[in-house]
């Protein structure tokens, strides 16, 4: 089983469209797009503004036993994206429940051998990691937020997994280098084996020792809301490690590329839904014209 744990959100993103009060959140993207691979249960938290046709839809893919309904407003952010779609500028990120959550795992949770702890406060990340029994691979990401007012905490995360995923310009920002090679080694020097580097529209770099995997995203014309894209790659890609119960690195290769599907298909449709109507049978259909996308 895979445990997912991280924001639940509402978020209003900017494109050329405003879309205000949207199912959001990295564990809601991560965690629906691991359940097409693994069966998965989402720890999280929600105020009382958070509207049941939104816990429907977390229902209808996850285990919602972890999700606790606090009393005060549900976490929100608000991003908004330059023209090219490939800019996001952060205006306002409301912590509201998320600040003092003590997380519990819920009993059942606690044997699952894959944890993805997705953007949250490090210092809960961390914490909750430690009460997972018998843990076979973990791994975390971060936001420029919590770089910026927790840098500590996120390298004490980041010591405590098995592998970090994050976005190239929160590694820069970081590690203080412009180079990605040696940002993932300074963040590898922190503890972590194996360090995933999200490039956006241009795929990511997959570091471990001095291995060094590149995957080319999936190309696409049409491209209307970038939001979670990092978030569906992450949980795609624990979900794949998790239905394959397996670290080797062959698989963890497979997996990164099952990271940059889902990416692709996050960004096709505003808020989840580019990741809530799909099938298995069109996911894998996309990684084999992929697979031939890049053989030559
Ligand atoms: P991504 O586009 O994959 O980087 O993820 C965007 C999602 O992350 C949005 O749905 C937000 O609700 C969520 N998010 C944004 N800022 C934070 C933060 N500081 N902590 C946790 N989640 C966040």
């Amino acid at each position: 089983m895979l445990t997912v744990f991280g924001s639940v959100a509402l978020d209003t993103i900017r494109t050329t469209k405003v879309i205000r009060n949207a199912l959001g959140g990295a564990a809601t993207y991560a965690a629906i797009s691991a359940s097409y691979f693994a069966d998965t249960g989402l720890i999280a938290v929600v105020g009382h503004d958070f509207p049941t046709r939104y816990q429907s839809i977390l229902e209808k893919f996850v285990d919602t036993k972890g999700v606790v309904h606090a009393h005060g407003r549900t976490f929100r952010y608000d991003g908004s994206y330059d023209k090219t779609l490939s800019i996001r500028t952060t205006n306002k990120t409301e912590l509201n429940v998320l600040k003092d959550f003590n997380p519990i795992v819920p009993e059942q949770y606690r044997k699952s051998e894959f944890v993805y702890l997705a953007n949250n406060d490090p210092k809960q990340n961390t914490k909750i990691l430690k009460e997972f029994d018998r843990v076979k691979f973990s791994m975390c990401d971060t936001i420029e937020f919590w770089i910026s007012t927790k840098k500590s905490d996120v390298i004490k995360m980041m010591g405590s997994v098995d592998s970090v995923v994050i976005n190239d310009e929160e590694a820069k920002l970081l590690t203080k280098t412009h180079n990605l090679i040696k940002a993932a080694k300074k963040i590898m020097e922190w503890g972590t084996k194996y360090v995933i580097i999200k490039k956006g529209e241009h795929g990511s770099l997959l570091f471990y020792d001095d291995i060094v995997f590149p995957s080319p995203a999936f190309s696409m014309e049409n491209i209307v809301d970038p939001t979670g894209a990092g978030d569906s790659f992450a949980g795609g890609m624990i979900g794949y490690l998790s239905s394959k119960n397996s670290t080797k690195m062959t698989t963890i290769k497979e997996a990164a590329v099952y990271g940059n599907i889902m990416g692709s298909f996050a960004v096709e449709k505003y808020g989840v839904y580019g990741i809530t109507r799909l099938r298995k049978r069109r996911i894998k259909t996309r990684f084999d014209k992929y697979r031939k996308m890049v053989h030559f």
